[in-house]
């Protein structure tokens, strides 16, 4: 059995999942759901639609340069059987793919540090910028409780009159 992926978000296409497309030149696609079938058939691009492997790294939001990466390439070159050969790819592929994750999340990680430094960047300075908005509504409601006080006396004063 074989792991394919998915022609339209690369994610593997497990055995007895998803739908197989043979174009009237020979050319398979398959696909891991109908949800990228649907999108396909729909005729749109991997590369424009955000939730794909392939916007993902053409957006640069994912590991694309990494040799870890090689290993999953497909190889088409049938391999005579043979226990302890297979025990010990197995065993390699295992270990390659744990490589893998821990790159892809130690990259991720980055990513996301690197843009709450930036986010935190920004922040500073538009309150740099604008603060002479944050200073002005207080000093206006100052102003504001100046201006009451002296309408509330004005009454007083009215009123001490009347009486
Ligand atoms: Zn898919």
């Amino acid at each position: 059995m074989r792991l394919e992926k998915c022609y339209f978000c690369s994610s593997t296409v497990y055995p007895g999942h998803g739908i197989q497309f043979v174009r009237n030149d020979c050319k398979i696609f398959r696909f891991c759901r109908s949800k990228c079938h649907k999108a396909f058939q729909k005729k749109k691009n991997p590369r424009k639609t955000r939730w794909t492997k392939a916007f993902r790294k053409a957006a640069g939001k994912e590991l694309t340069v990494d040799p870890s990466l090689e290993f999953e390439k497909r190889r088409n070159v049938p391999i005579k059987y043979n226990r302890e050969l297979w025990q010990t790819t197995v065993k390699a592929m295992k270990r390659i793919e744990e490589i893998r994750v821990k790159r892809q999340n130690q990259f991720i990680r980055n990513r996301l540090r690197k843009g709450k430094e930036l986010r935190k960047e920004a922040d500073v300075k538009e309150v740099e910028k604008n603060i002479h908005l944050i200073k002005s509504p207080a000093a206006k409601a100052k102003r504001l409780e100046k201006k009451m006080m002296q309408v509330v006396k004005e009454e007083d004063i009215d009123m001490d009159e009347e009486a």
